[in-house]
């Protein structure tokens, strides 16, 4: 289980994040709504070491607050940032191998995650040797998904994964979210797409101006008459 305890966050004087405390179980997809600013990347950047949160955010026996982020990635926590953060001059292949750092000493485990992700996105097989850059907003997702992929997560971190993509795109990433969920891995997910989101996950947490205002099931809130006002726009 990855639990949030009272999870607070100020950038200088600005409070981020207000008493966060939310978790996901072993195997559910948990999605995180709330507007531009509301907390999301700063739930998921203080989770994965990258800023210095207080409370507690504990996964399985594991404190991550005060870890180092190799170190929650060793822990099973991968974050996959919005905006992707490929390196768009490198090959596919390179930037996939660069989310396996932390297990580089087991090479034969890598290859054979990388079998898997190449299963899961066949197109990236075909375009192994092309500069990520080149690719489509699309397969560039699935880089940085697949990148995420090879550093083992037992829970995943998904930041805007549909963000920019075009409808037929993002219906496509949402059913390989949902087959990563299915076979195993804990999903948190930030998405600003309430509905498609909704549709795959188990739970979810409304968010705004840094505190958790709502929280249910998925089916729940896609019937909630405030949510689908103000998130799915019915
Ligand atoms: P978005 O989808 O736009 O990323 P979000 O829900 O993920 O939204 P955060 O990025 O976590 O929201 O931002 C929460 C608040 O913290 C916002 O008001 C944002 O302007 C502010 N913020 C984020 N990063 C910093 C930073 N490095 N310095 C100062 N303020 C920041």
């Amino acid at each position: 289980m990855l639990k949030l305890e009272r999870v607070s966050l100020n950038y200088g004087s600005f409070r981020a994040l207000s008493d966060i405390s939310l978790q996901a179980r072993d195997g559910e997809l948990v999605v995180l709504l709330g507007a531009n600013g509301a907390g999301k990347s700063s739930i998921f950047r203080a989770a994965s070491g990258l800023e210095v949160a207080t409370g507690h955010i504990r996964f399985g026996t594991h404190e991550l607050i005060g870890l180092r982020p190799s170190q929650i990635v060793q822990a099973g926590v991968v974050h996959c940032p919005e905006g992707r953060k490929l390196f768009p001059g490198m090959s596919v292949l390179r930037n996939l191998v660069l989310g396996a750092y932390v297990h580089r000493a087991d090479r034969a485990g890598n290859r054979r995650r990388l079998e898997e992700i190449f299963g899961l996105f066949p197109i990236l097989d075909q375009k192994k040797d092309d500069p990520a850059g080149s690719l489509s907003g699309g397969q560039q997702q699935m880089v940085a998904i697949g990148r995420a992929m090879m550093g083992r997560p037992r829970a995943l971190l998904l930041d805007e994964p549909s963000l920019g993509l075009a409808p037929l795109v993002v219906r496509q990433m949402f059913e390989v979210i949902q087959q990563i969920n299915r076979a195993g891995t804990t999903v948190l997910l930030a998405e600003q797409n309430a509905f498609a989101a909704l549709k795959v996950a188990h739970r979810a947490y409304v968010l705004e101006l840094g505190r958790v205002v709502l929280e249910g099931d998925s089916d729940a809130l896609l019937r909630n008459p405030d949510i689908r006002r103000a998130y799915i726009g019915a």
